[in-house]
């Protein structure tokens, strides 16, 4: 969709419930002159005489002078907008009628419906910010964490952006260096210059790398990580779920493909959003239905980051048990002891044989959560604590055009080892631009924006 600045859009832009405000926002070249038809403010002043980054009290009326609800109106204009065009924002009460009763108005009186994520689009085609501080916007309204919030409110604000311009910055100094050399091959790259290009593209590449490295904790970040809890019937898998939900703050986000047989559940430990799985524990299908079940269940396991496997410590071990560990070997699994407040039959010293790491826990009496808790996050960060100044990078886009330039600067590398003449290796080095331009938006198509916008709500 190419956007055509002369509309001016509106939208709602707060959730469309009930609540004691909500906001009806205004961009573009007739948001005021259409805010002049609607709003009177009560100190007399139309909203096309009112200066930039004020509020005003008043009325929202009808053409025929009707009042629909009272209002704050506040107006940004143009350049020093969240947009860069005027922006009006007429907050209202926060009920479904008297919302869209003015949108209805707004839109009559010569602005058009929004298309999603539209405003960040606009700040995005505007200049304000760049594409990848454009996605953080959608990864603030969407973060499921504190943590997935902290990045990505660090990348609006353009760390991940600054990041990417250094490197654009060496290798343009680079690309400069090895132009030269094209233009005049009779001075000798090899004499002239290929420790220095070496050395600073090597410099890029152990930042790339370290950008990378961050990607799987980013994402887990971002996405949650899947934990599926296992083991055979009764061990106590509903009650492990129950316990982790008490004792953490449970996420409430409705996620299709819940069936009866498997419960899932979004959960924060610790910063990071945990989707748990709660499968049937049936291991020998009876019928049609428990066969599907169990089929569900593998499924489950296959894409589960972690499986956390249950075992009923008062009682022996038996053949469910052993199957059931036999299945897990080649998945990351942590074995777990539940109902450690009984008598214990269980031979825990098999099950450390397979696993290493034993938690013993009762999931009923409460005992012992936190080290099962532990061990999830010693799991996602792989023991290692990144520093606070370093850039996460948690975006499937951006990684994806990360590793792509990883690879471009690797084979710069080997040309430049194997002396090859300096047209190849600047070539892959405006290639590896081309990636960090996509990122940052410097290069773009509309399918990609309409990609990355359409997955935005109305009103952002
Ligand atoms: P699931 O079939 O694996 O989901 O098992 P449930 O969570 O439904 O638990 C099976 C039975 O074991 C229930 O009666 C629970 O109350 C009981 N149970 C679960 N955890 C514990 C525990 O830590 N200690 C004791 N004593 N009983 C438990």
């Amino acid at each position: 969709m190419k956007i055509n600045f002369n509309d001016t859009i509106a939208a709602i832009s707060t959730s469309q419930g009930q609540a004691g405000i909500g906001i009806v926002r205004l961009s573009g070249k007739q948001a005021l002159e259409i805010a002049d038809k609607i709003f009177f403010a009560k100190d007399g002043l139309k909203p096309s005489q009112m200066k930039t980054y004020t509020m005003h009290y008043g009325w929202i009326k009808d053409k025929d002078g009707l009042v629909i609800d009272e209002a704050i109106l506040s107006l940004m204009r143009a350049p020093r907008s969240y947009t860069k065009e005027d922006v009006v924002e007429i907050n209202c009460h926060g009920g479904i009628i008297p919302l869209r009763r003015i949108l209805e108005l707004v839109l009559e009186n010569g602005s058009r419906l929004a298309q999603p994520g539209e405003f960040t689009r606009r700040a995005f085609l505007n200049g304000r910010i760049d594409l990848a501080q454009a996605e953080a916007v959608f990864d603030i309204i969407n973060a499921k964490t504190d943590s997935a919030l902290k990045i990505s409110a660090e990348q609006l604000k353009g760390k991940l952006s600054s990041g990417i311009n250094r490197m654009c910055k060496a290798l343009l100094d680079t690309l400069a260096v090895l132009e030269a050399n094209i233009d005049f091959p009779d001075e000798d790259i090899e004499r002239v210059d290929k420790k220095e290009i070496t050395q600073k593209i090597n410099k890029v590449n152990s930042q790339l790398k370290n950008i990378l490295d961050s990607a799987r904790c980013g994402r887990i970040l971002r996405e949650g990580i899947h934990v599926v809890i296992c083991g055979k019937p009764n061990v106590g898998k509903s009650s492990l779920l129950n316990a982790l939900l008490k004792q953490e703050r449970s996420i409430v986000t409705p996620i299709a493909g819940t069936t009866r047989d498997t419960i899932e559940e979004i959960i924060d430990i610790k910063g990071i959003p945990v989707r748990i799985v709660d499968t049937a524990g049936i291991i020998e299908p009876r019928d049609l239905v428990e066969k599907k079940a169990v089929e569900r269940s593998q499924k489950h396991i296959r894409l589960a980051d972690l499986v956390i496997l249950v075992f009923d410590g008062s009682r022996r071990l038996n053949q469910e048990d052993k199957m059931l560990m036999k299945k897990l070997k080649s998945k990351p699994a942590i074995a777990m002891i539940n109902k450690i407040d009984l008598r214990q039959k269980l031979e825990k010293e098999k099950i450390t044989k397979d696993f290493g790491q034993v938690i013993e826990i009762s999931a009923k009496k409460l005992k012992n959560i936190a080290a099962l808790e532990k061990a999830v996050v010693e799991m996602v960060y792989d023991g290692s604590v990144r520093p606070a100044e370093s850039v996460i990078v948690a975006n499937a886009r951006h990684i994806q055009a990360l590793k792509e330039a990883q690879k471009l600067i690797e084979e710069a590398l080997n040309f430049l080892e194997s002396n090859l003449s300096p047209e190849f290796i600047a070539q892959n080095i405006k290639e590896t631009l081309g990636c960090f331009d996509d990122i940052i938006g410097r290069r773009f198509s509309e399918d990609l924006l309409d990609k990355i916008f359409s997955e935005f709500c109305i009103g952002k």
